[in-house]
């Protein structure tokens, strides 16, 4: 048998004391699972943060790239402007990358701030624990 953590959901061996997002299940203390939630929160924000600035340097660098690659172009430097392309699309894959970690970030930071909400209810609400 496994037991089902109250907090977030997840299930951790009968014998384990503490489930990985911070929740006692011997004591039903939920401070380390508020403290985990807020900790997970604050990483989170900071990888949306992160993912937008990966989002507008690489769309900045391809604008920039495609602009130049193509005034290099009607130049006559087509060796040139076929790096900057080619510098433009790495730039346009880094703002794909950084569009899919702003996406997890952005769950993974639902995700954590509901269990802290939950946690916190439950700190509210002591008596809840007898139904454990
Ligand atoms: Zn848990």
């Amino acid at each position: 048998m496994a037991r089902r953590c109250q907090i977030c959901g997840k299930l951790s061996p009968t014998q384990s004391q503490r489930c990985d997002c911070g929740y006692d299940f011997v004591t039903g203390e939920v401070g380390g699972a508020i403290e985990r939630a807020n900790i997970d929160s604050q990483l989170a924000v900071t990888g949306i943060v992160g993912g937008g600035g990966m989002i507008a340097a690489g769309v900045l660098g391809a604008v920039l790239g495609g602009a130049l690659a193509w005034w290099l172009a009607l130049e006559g430097f087509a060796v040139l402007a076929w790096g900057l392309g080619c510098a433009g699309s790495v730039s346009l894959v880094i703002a794909v990358v950084g569009l899919v970690k702003m996406v997890k970030a952005t769950a993974a930071q639902r995700e954590a701030a509901r269990r802290g909400r939950t946690a916190e209810d439950r700190k509210a609400l002591p008596e809840a624990r007898a139904l454990d």
